[in-house]
C-alpha cells in the first residue's frame, strides 16, 4: 500500500530526517517516529482538531491514531490526524462509527453512566471482532496477514538474547498468548526492511511463525547512514 504523503514542498518541515522525492518515495534517514509527527503536521496544519474542529492551542495539538492502537492501529500517516488532547483522549481505541454516536449521545444530554456504558460495550464488542474474525480493526487493503518472516530485512544487528529482554516483547508475548495473534501488524519499507514492529519480530523468529501480519510501505524507503 501507499503511505499518504504531502507535496514535496514540505521537506522543509522534515529537517535531515527524511525527504519526499520528485517521484514521490519518502526516503529516511533518521527518525522515523519524528518523520510521521512532521508529515501529519504537514497533512492536517496544526491549528484546528480534526474531530472537534476547534482551535488548538499552541503546543498542545496531539497526534491521534484514527484506527486505535488496541486494535490494530499503527504509526503510518494513513492511521493517524492531528487533535486535540481532550478528543485524543475522550475517543481512545473506539471506532469512528462509535466516537460520532457517542457524542451524539453527549450532545443528546445522555447521563455520563450510559455514556460510560456505551463505551466499554463498544471495546468489548470490538475485542469480540478482532478475536473471532482473528484480523485487526484496519481496513482489508492495508494489511498482508500472511506475510513471510524470512522476507522481512533487519537493519543492523538483530540480537534476540537481548531483543527478548524489552518491556515491549514481554507485552507482545503477553498480547500474542491471549489472543493468538498481535496487537499490531509490522511495518515494512518498499524493500522489506522492519521499520517498526521488532519485538512482534523477535516474537516470530524465536516461536518458530513463519508468517505474520505486515503493512507493506510501497513508497517509503528507510536508509538509515552506516
Ligand atoms: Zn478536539
Amino acid at each position: 500500500m501507499f503511505m499518504d504523503l504531502p507535496t514535496p514542498d514540505c521537506n522543509g518541515n522534515l529537517g535531515s530526517d527524511a525527504q519526499i522525492t520528485d517521484s514521490g518515495i519518502l526516503i529516511v534517514h533518521g527518525s522515523y517516529n519524528r518523520t510521521i509527527r512532521n508529515l501529519s503536521r504537514a497533512i492536517w496544519g496544526d491549528e484546528i482538531c480534526q474531530y472537534c474542529l476547534k482551535p488548538i492551542k499552541k503546543h498542545r495539538l496531539t497526534i491521534e491514531h484514527i484506527y486505535g492502537r488496541e486494535f490494530g492501529g499503527v504509526d503510518i500517516t494513513n492511521c493517524l490526524t492531528i487533535v486535540c488532547p481532550k478528543c485524543n483522549a475522550d475517543k481512545d481505541d473506539l471506532t469512528i462509527e462509535q466516537y460520532v454516536k457517542l457524542l451524539d449521545m453527549i450532545k443528546n444530554g445522555e447521563p455520563k453512566k450510559n455514556c460510560l456504558k456505551f463505551r466499554a460495550t463498544c471495546r468489548q464488542e470490538n475485542l469480540n471482532t478482532v478475536l473471532s474474525e482473528k484480523r485487526f480493526l484496519l481496513p482489508d487493503n492495508w494489511v498482508d496477514y500472511n506475510f513471510p518472516v524470512k522476507e522481512i530485512q533487519i537493519n543492523g544487528v538483530f540480537n534476540p538474547k537481548e531483543a527478548v529482554k524489552t518491556k515491549n516483547y514481554k507485552k507482545v508475548k503477553r498480547v500474542y498468548n491471549q489472543r493468538g495473534m498481535f496487537k499490531n501488524p509490522l511495518i515494512v519499507d518498499r524493500r522489506g526492511f522492519l521499520i517498526d514492529g521488532t519485538a512482534s519480530y523477535t516474537f516470530a523468529r524465536k516461536n518458530g511463525l513463519l508468517e505474520v501480519p505486515v503493512i507493506l510501505l510501497d513508497n517509503v524507503e528507510i536508509q538509515r547512514k552506516k
